[in-house]
């Protein structure tokens, strides 16, 4: 019997080891799906030390939804009221390359818009930055990581000097306190809290605190849940920071020696007195000192948040007040402590790596920066001055790009807007007003394949070799282990076709991923993210690592003998003797060198702005967005695994019972919800495990999926200024029992 293929997780960036073998493996029956398609199985891989074995049911059966609906060929259209017809490679390169000609002569290099996914390979990201960063000469690139997790990349930059998250999942099994906001954990990044659950429940001394205006599977296990009321998470923050304060609970040594800016932050927390926060909060004053007292008594506090803090029209100073509390109580660089950002895609930390980001360049270098522009130029050469020093638009810059004429190419790689972004109905708009859209993706149909002039078939997951990056920095190969369908290809293949088609040649000739790989991580040499030590063949042997990775300071567990220089494999090594750089790699800032000139962190002072839509008499009703256990995102995935799919009715609208019986509403009854922007109808779940005056429904069903049941018909796109990462989790609504108009 073969051993299985190690390979990782590409749903969540929790990043779970998988083994993965072929349907029959010799002495057992074929791995067959309910219509009798033999499929590769997926297991946990144990040696994984980022899961440990550990998977949950989107990683099991990650192999059900690899041949269903899949994008076989090249197809195009003139108009969008066409059907598509099938074309050549060749052909349908032409066009995009052509086209790509066209736009930049005609309006400038500005007009094309690249919008591409945390679903990407890190080779992937790397070449699209390089053709469009560099030879296109347009900032014009940004990923679905927008609405994810930009707030945390902004946070990180502006309180420690560079991004990244300091923590690892080891920290999980010795902390004393987990302070949990605007986080479902439990539901959306499940192993990393079954690891939690583990240590929780065998150490009676350590403390579960969950932030969050719904019960949800995460709260009902926390020693404290604190139902806030949405859009008060800094009220919340600073009030903690004032009892820390005034509990004694500083450690004004380590503010002293290792931070800067806590005079104007301790002026401002002036304001959060227990009876003001408690009352804005909507918790109790006890509640309030006990989480004050939870975390101030406990040795080692570690803090993890997602999308409920991110997506926010103040979602970077929402990062900030968390990395407020680590600062003044010296909980950072230790085991078990510190601010640890989860990640939504597999890949969001290989695209902030890779320069994913409209403001970004690789090496987590930024576009504003000219020093930093000069090394990408000269490594990539270019002429002085050929990155642009303006960022390109974002996500949502791209959908008002279109709405004033000013997008003459859209380019969408592994993504499905015509679900995610916020507005729906407009965004929908602003597609049919595209020029020229090319869809690159692995499925068809999406909703976002009805707006595309060209469809290119990708490669996915298990199609391609590349390499993810996981919340821990842990980055880990993923190898191509089957033939990918019809003519798709990968996506770095298809970037660096039409760079070539554009007479970039050299620049684009790679022999292979490895190769992408190796000239991408030289771009990180001296950099915080260094990883000039991690090639494809050392993952292949050594297994997954994590960054900083310097070359030179460290190569791995390699061995001199006779017969030459070898390195172990990952199951022959022990992780109790990892290599002193390996183990300095798993923390960020065990020496408190910070990243910024004076090596300081730095406080924020930022008071609490509230909603950027808070509800009034006519939208009564906050709006709350989320994701449910099993599906992913906009279902392209999930919504092909039959398990999964079977596992929810369809989409709901969660609601207090007091507010049912104000409106007349039974359970099951349905409701009309009605925002400024749209209206989207939903069966009730009336249930106290939601605040009242707030309401809430799962994001993951599109128009493919269920009948105007879209959350983001609702939802807005305004902005935290600092991360431009729209405020996807609220907004103000009516909710209108059908038949009541
Ligand atoms: Fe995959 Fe995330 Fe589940 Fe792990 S927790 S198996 S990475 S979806």
């Amino acid at each position: 019997m073969t051993n299985p293929i190690k390979t990782l997780c590409p749903y969540c960036g929790v990043g779970c080891g998988l083994d993965v073998s072929p349907p029959a493996v010799s002495g057992k029956p074929i791995n067959r799906d309910k219509q009798g398609t033999p499929v590769w199985q997926a297991r946990g891989d144990r040696a994984h030390p980022s899961s440990q074995g550990m998977v949950c049911v989107k990683g099991a059966t990650i192999t059900e939804a690899l041949h269903k609906d899949r994008l076989l060929h090249p197809m195009m259209r003139e108009s969008l009221d066409e059907p598509f017809r099938r074309v050549s490679w060749d052909e349908a390169l032409g066009r995009v390359s052509d086209r790509i000609q066209t736009v930049r002569t005609t309006q400038g290099a500005d007009a094309i818009c690249m919008y591409g996914s945390g679903q990407f390979n890190t080779e992937d990201y790397y070449v699209a930055q390089k053709l469009m960063k560099g030879f296109l000469g347009t900032n014009n690139f940004d990923a679905n990581s927008r609405l994810c997790m930009s707030s945390a990349v902004a946070g990180y930059v502006q309180s420690f000097g560079a991004d990244g998250p300091p923590c690892c999942y080891d920290d999980l099994d010795v902390t004393d306190c987990a302070f949990l906001i605007g986080t479902n954990t439990a539901e959306c990044h499940p192993i990393v809290f079954n690891r939690l659950r583990k240590h929780h429940k065998q150490h009676k001394h350590v403390k579960l605190i969950v932030v969050d205006p719904r019960k949800t599977q995460t709260a009902e296990v926390a020693d404290l849940h604190l139902a806030i009321k949405p859009g008060t998470d800094i009220d919340l923050l600073n009030g903690i920071a004032y009892l820390l304060l005034y509990r004694g609970y500083l450690d004004s040594v380590f503010v002293a020696k290792h931070t800067n800016h806590f005079t104007a932050f301790a002026e401002v927390i002036e304001d959060y007195k227990p009876d003001v926060v408690a009352k804005r909060c909507g918790i109790s004053i006890e509640d309030l000192e006990t989480a004050a007292q939870y975390w101030g008594k406990s040795k080692r506090v570690l803090s993890m948040w997602s999308m409920g803090i991110n997506q926010s029209s103040e979602g970077t100073a929402k990062v900030r007040s968390i990395i407020n509390l680590h600062l003044m109580t010296g909980q950072i660089g230790k085991p078990g402590a510190g601010p640890f950002s989860l990640t939504g895609q597999p890949n969001a930390m290989g695209g902030r790596e890779a320069g994913g980001l409209s403001h970004l360049l690789p090496g987590y270098r930024s576009v504003k920066n000219p020093q930093h522009r000069a090394e990408v130029e000269q490594f990539w050469g270019l002429e002085p001055g050929q990155i642009s020093p303006a960022p390109g638009r974002t996500a949502w810059d791209m959908i008002t790009g279109m709405e004033e004429g000013a997008v003459g190419l859209l380019w969408i790689a592994a993504t499905n807007p015509a679900v995610s972004m916020p507005d729906l109905e407009r965004t929908k708009r602003a597609l049919l007003r595209s020029p020229f859209t090319v869809y690159q993706e692995a499925y068809y149909p999406t909703e976002t394949s009805a707006y595309a002039h060209v469809l290119l078939p990708a490669a996915q997951w298990s199609e391609a070799p590349g390499t993810m990056t996981n919340s821990e920095r842990r980055v880990t190969l993923c190898p191509q282990f089957r033939t990918p369908p019809g003519e798709a290809r990968a996506d770095w293949v298809i970037f660096a076709e039409v760079a070539r088609r554009l007479g970039f040649s050299k620049p684009f000739t790679f022999n292979g991923a490895a190769d992408v790989h190796a000239e991408f991580v030289q771009l990180t040499r001296g950099r915080p993210c260094d990883m000039t030590g991690i090639t494809h063949d050392r993952l292949r042997y050594e297994g997954p690592l994590q960054w900083p990775c310097v070359q030179g300071e460290d190569e791995g567990n390699i061995v001199q003998t006779e017969k030459g220089r070898f390195r172990f494999p990952s199951f022959m090594r022990n992780p109790q003797k990892l290599s002193a750089s390996r183990l300095a790699a798993k923390r960020l800032y065990t020496d408190y060198q910070f990243h910024t000139p004076d090596g300081r962190a730095r406080f924020a002072a930022h008071h609490s702005r509230g909603l950027a839509e808070p509800p009034d008499d006519r939208y009564p009703y906050v709006l709350t967005t989320g994701r449910l256990y099993g599906h992913w995102h906009t279902q392209t995935r999930t919504g092909r695994v039959d398990k999964i799919r079977q596992m929810y009715d369809g989409p709901f609208i969660e609601i207090h019972p007091r507010d049912a019986a104000a409106i007349g509403i039974k359970e099951g009854g349905w409701l009309d919800v009605r925002s400024r922007r749209g209206i989207a109808r939903f069966p009730a779940k009336i249930t106290t495990a939601i605040v009242p005056q707030t309401v809430f429904v799962p994001m993951h069903w599109g128009a493919l999926w269920a009948n105007k049941a879209e959350a983001n018909a609702l939802t807005h796109p305004e902005a935290c200024p600092d991360s431009l990462q729209p405020e996807l989790k609220a907004c103000a609504v009516q909710l209108i029992p059908v038949g009541f108009e």
